[in-house]
């Protein structure tokens, strides 16, 4: 077994034009492998520490140097000459090297470059495409077929990620109604053309977000479905049937005094509850994300038992990929689903565990990107190797969030359709209503 040689971690940019890190990795063997770490705006609070310089006179304080040496120094130090496929030890001693609860020490961001770049060296040293290395570290049965999963196509951007006045973050379509990850983007890319047609001709400016999806001024955030449901229609698909909407709220970024603001008003928990809900009643929505702020837990119990029956109902900065906060959920009944972001947790061990314990309670589990991410595509073979069935990875423009789908469309043809498309599961529970 090929053994770590050397670590070099470097400052690179993200998406946003933001400092990140990113590291190499080199076996003794030879191969060398690297990842980079994305970076989020509207993060949960409970997310692990994204360590940044704040030097003041680089990058606006926004430099990642101090996680740069730390891999360059103490997780390097500690690394070398351990094999390469222990990745469930490395994880545990980098954890172990931090000693915090939050990974302040070494940064959530340092841990994590490393631990994505052993797992790539690893399956190169195993000759196995990335995402069957996933697979057989959580030991699925060789032979059980992989799962392409339904892609949350992010086509309206709102909230912080996008200079617009909607306050529901993201818009997304779920293309459900078909038989293949590339038919389904297909139909996704054509609906997001359409609607881009479909917003020039209504004077609407075509600029978009930083995830990709369109952000024109509307005159409301119902507005914002029914243009997407218009294009849908337009684009020859049918709404409810071969296409559903997905929100995420991101409401914690519209509590503020135990309020929900929305459309510069305050709503009242029952309020914000009934507004969801009658989105639901309105729209052919599947699944909303965030639908209550992170510290509402009263709020999501009330959220989950209106609504838990009807929508899949995503934890985002509520579980932050934390294994401790999605058992407190799973015990007080709160959402029905989870978002996976590799970089709240900080190892690709700790996010693995959380899809493991999101899957035996029946908790979907959603493979998601960042709001800044990289050109790395590890989340395309992370959502198919453990075949959860959805990913979250915004527009189909900008090539950081669509290397993503290029990336599951090769491994669709790799896979030569011997694949299946969409967690069936999650999705059937919601549509017979
Ligand atoms: P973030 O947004 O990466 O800015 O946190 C994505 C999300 O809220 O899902
Ligand atoms: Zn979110």
């Amino acid at each position: 077994m090929s053994k770590i040689h050397t670590l070099t971690a470097y400052e690179i940019l993200d998406s946003r034009g933001n400092p990140t890190i990113e590291t190499e990795i080199q076996l003794v063997s030879g191969i060398r492998s690297r990842a980079s770490v994305p970076s989020g705006a509207s993060t949960g609070s409970f997310e692990v520490v994204e360590l940044r310089d704040a030097d003041p006179n680089r990058y606006h304080g926004k430099g990642v140097l101090k996680a740069v040496q730390h891999v360059n120094t103490i997780i390097k130090e500690s690394v070398i000459g351990k094999r390469v496929d222990e990745q469930l030890l490395l994880d545990a001693l980098m954890v172990q090297l931090d000693a915090s609860s939050n990974k302040a020490n070494l940064g959530g961001n340092a841990i994590l470059s490393v631990s994505l770049a052993i797992a790539r060296a690893a399956a190169l040293h195993y000759q196995q495409p990335l995402y069957q290395y996933f697979s057989d570290l959580i030991s699925y049965k060789s032979g059980e077929k992989f799962v392409m999963p339904v892609p949350m196509i992010n086509i309206v951007n709102g909230g912080v990620h996008a200079d617009n006045n909607l306050d529901i973050q993201e818009f997304m379509i779920l293309p459900i109604g078909f038989s293949s990850f590339r038919e389904a983007l297909r139909a996704g890319v054509e609906i997001f053309h359409t609607l881009k047609g479909y917003f020039k001709q209504n004077g609407l400016h075509t600029n978009v977000g930083d995830e990709g999806g369109l952000a024109p001024d509307l005159a409301s955030n119902e507005k914002a479905i029914e243009c997407i449901l218009e294009a849908t229609l337009r684009a020859g698909y049918t709404p409810g049937k071969d296409v559903f909407i997905g929100l995420d709220v991101a409401s914690s970024e519209l509590y503020k005094n135990s309020s929900y603001w929305l459309e510069h008003k305050a709503l009242n928990r029952d309020e914000w509850v009934g507004y969801l809900e009658h989105l639901v009643n309105q729209y052919p929505i599947i699944s909303i994300e965030d639908g209550m702020a992170e510290s509402d837990y009263a709020g999501w119990l009330q959220l989950t038992q209106q609504l838990g029956k009807r929508v899949q109902l995503v934890g985002d900065d509520l579980f932050v990929t934390n294994s401790r906060l999605l058992q407190e959920g799973i015990d007080k009944q709160l959402a029905n689903a989870m978002l996976v972001k590799l970089n709240q947790i900080g190892t690709l061990t700790e996010t693995l565990e959380a899809i493991a314990l999101a899957k035996n309670a029946n908790y979907a589990a959603i493979i998601s990107h960042r709001s800044g991410e990289t050109e790395d595509t590890i989340i395309a073979d992370l959502a198919v190797g453990t075949r959860v069935g959805q990913i979250k990875t915004g527009s189909v423009c900008r090539t950081d969030r669509v290397a993503k789908y290029n990336r599951l469309l090769r491994i669709e043809s790799e896979l030569n359709d011997n694949v299946l498309y969409g967690d069936r599961g999650v999705f059937s529970k919601f549509l017979v209503s």
